[in-house]
């Protein structure tokens, strides 16, 4: 469990994980706790992130808190007035230039909070996020559990075949599974493909 650190510093940290992993839900529960301590506070995620709110971030257990949907992350500094914590959702689905972003607000001493997913479908690593994982203070890796073996998962499986990286969807189209289910499956799939030429 992660603890506050007591310091008027800036700093960045970063909660990472699969899908089904309660990162947004633990993005909330650090964004809450900042509101209790009378704290100024900023979400943003990214306007491509329609999947369940136009507005709001919204967990997969339908917590939900207001955000500010922006197209790239420079935009955030427009809109991140006074506020002492800003939250990043989906950091994942940001451009390369969301670290130096948060690198600027740290200086400005405030407290970001990323949320991301760490790898795409493919297990590779997604978009800004392993440079956000290197600037950041503390990182916070939550795990799903697989939901082939129910082991520890963390991996994103597509259960469908296709090339987009970025494609929004849930139960249907993804699955969280542990290293050895996800690589079962993708070997599955690339037969599959073989298969289909
Ligand atoms: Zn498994």
């Amino acid at each position: 469990m992660f603890v506050e650190p007591r310091t008027e510093k800036g700093w960045v940290e970063v909660i990472c994980g699969s899908m089904f992993s309660g990162k947004t839900e633990e993005l909330i529960r650090r964004i809450n706790r900042a509101k209790i301590a009378n704290q100024k506070v900023r979400v943003f995620k990214p306007a491509i992130d329609i999947r369940y709110d136009q507005v709001d971030v919204v967990s997969h257990k339908e917590s939900r808190i207001e955000s500010i949907p922006v197209s790239s992350s420079k935009e955030i500094l427009n809109h991140v007035g006074t506020a002492e914590v800003v939250g990043i959702d989906e950091a994942q689905f940001f451009d390369y230039e969301l670290p130096e972003v948060c690198n600027k607000l740290a200086e400005k001493k405030v407290r970001v909070i990323i949320a991301g997913l760490d790898m795409d479908f493919k297990g590779l690593p997604f978009g800004p996020m392993p440079t956000l994982l290197a600037i950041s203070e503390y990182v916070t890796k939550v795990h799903a559990i697989c939901m082939n073996c129910g082991g520890i998962a963390g991996y994103t499986f597509k259960k469908v075949l296709n090339d987009q990286t970025v494609e929004l969807g849930e139960k249907e189209l993804y699955e969280a599974r542990c290293r050895s289910c996800f690589n079962e499956g993708m070997a599955l799939l690339k037969d599959q493909m073989r298969l289909n030429l």
